[in-house]
């Protein structure tokens, strides 16, 4: 179902904060389009806040029932009357949904279910993102940009990787941003300061209870703050909590962290799009075997931009607590990893 036709709004000509030519127009699509996150997420794009003053064509994908809910959304969206929102599209169809996009979230997938094995769960999302990532390779942009959010994000996007033909895995990323700025905010209420002034935090491995959010190298205003930073209240307090945050959140609220989840979205898909000035950021992405984890394997790893791609920060020296911290945290990732492999997932 399309249920907006393209605005005539000329764009062209205009360039990417990273200097880069682009196109007038972004197609953009979503999977699991009428959740929680999703709710929050659509909006967002739909502003500019995103691609710039594209012309942003959302490509809202669904299963079941999520398909009325879907076009639900998609009539919220109209009713927005956001002007640089262009077509609307409601599907269950991979081919229509990825066709020529340019950036894709795969925020849906199969929740838990109760005495469920982690196992079960994998394959049950292997069963959802090997034909997403099929699709993708297929059909989409070849530079197109993906985001996996649904959990377990990380092994989540390993299968997509895996089966994205001619994508290179650099464009397949998995979300620990909402955990980086979950670590900023500790920190910054800790210190009293503001998360804009502060830089190089890094948060390692999975987007899971296992992740390793390291303020070794985090700078306020420019100078490092880690010594200012107790080590019981950084292994007591600070890594448990940035951790645990999303149960946290579901204790207090009631519900899941989906806001605070689209605005970490928002933030790692604009920053892919424009550029950041020499800023570190925490992007889980295929590895090429940098701090001895795996290759292959979607570990977060602290990223900076250039050229428009991620690329991980290399020489950092690695103190005994942190190689500690990250290789348990790999270990999962490699657990996780041999299991779809196992599966023939990968
Ligand atoms: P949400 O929109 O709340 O969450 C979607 C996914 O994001 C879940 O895997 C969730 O993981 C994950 N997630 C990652 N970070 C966070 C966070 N901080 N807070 C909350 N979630 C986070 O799920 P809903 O159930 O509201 O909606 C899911 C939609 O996806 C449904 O409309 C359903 O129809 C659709 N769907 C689509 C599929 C497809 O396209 N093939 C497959 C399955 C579902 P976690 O479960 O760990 O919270």
């Amino acid at each position: 179902m399309t249920i907006q036709e393209p605005t005539s709004a000329n764009l062209a000509g205009q360039t990417q904060g990273n200097g880069e030519p682009h196109n007038a127009e972004v197609n953009v699509a979503i999977t699991g389009a009428a959740g929680q996150i999703g709710y929050s997420l659509l909006w967002r794009l739909a502003t500019g806040e995103v691609f710039g003053e594209r012309r942003v064509n959302l490509r809202l994908i669904e299963v079941g029932e999520g398909v009325k809910a879907a076009q639900g959304v998609a009539m919220e969206l109209l009713d927005s009357a956001f002007p640089l929102l262009g077509q609307i599209t409601v599907t269950e169809d991979l081919h229509e949904g990825f066709r020529d996009a340019h950036a894709v979230f795969l925020v849906g997938a199969k929740p838990r279910q109760k005495g469920e094995e982690r196992s079960d769960l994998l394959a049950a999302n292997g069963g959802i993102f090997g034909p997403q990532g099929k699709a993708i390779g297929e059909v989409a942009s070849p530079d197109v940009r993906v985001l996996v959010v649904g959990n377990p994000a990380n092994t989540n996007a390993a299968i997509v990787a895996a089966h994205a033909e001619g994508i290179a895995p650099r464009q397949i990323t998995a979300m620990t941003r909402l955990d980086h700025n979950r670590a900023l905010g500790q920190v910054a209420e800790k210190l009293g300061g503001g998360v804009a002034e502060l830089d190089r935090m890094i948060v390692w491995g999975n987007h899971s209870a296992s992740q390793f959010p390291d303020v070794t190298e985090l700078t306020l205003k420019g100078k490092p703050v880690a010594d200012q930073l107790d080590q019981a209240w950084l292994t007591e307090e600070f890594i448990p909590r940035v951790a645990k945050r999303g149960a946290e959140i579901i204790e207090v609220r009631g519900r899941s962290s989906a806001a605070s989840a689209a605005s970490s979205a928002v933030d790692h898909m604009r920053d892919w799009f424009n550029g950041i000035e020499g800023e570190w950021v925490s992007v889980a992405l295929p590895s090429d075997g940098s701090y001895g984890v795996p290759e292959g394997i979607v570990c977060s790893f602290p990223c900076r931009l250039v050229d428009g791609q991620w690329e991980i920060v290399q020489g950092l020296s690695i103190n005994e607590f942190q190689r500690e911290r990250i290789e348990k945290t790999v270990a999962e990732l490699q657990e996780e990893f041999q299991t779809v492999k196992d599966q023939g997932l990968v």
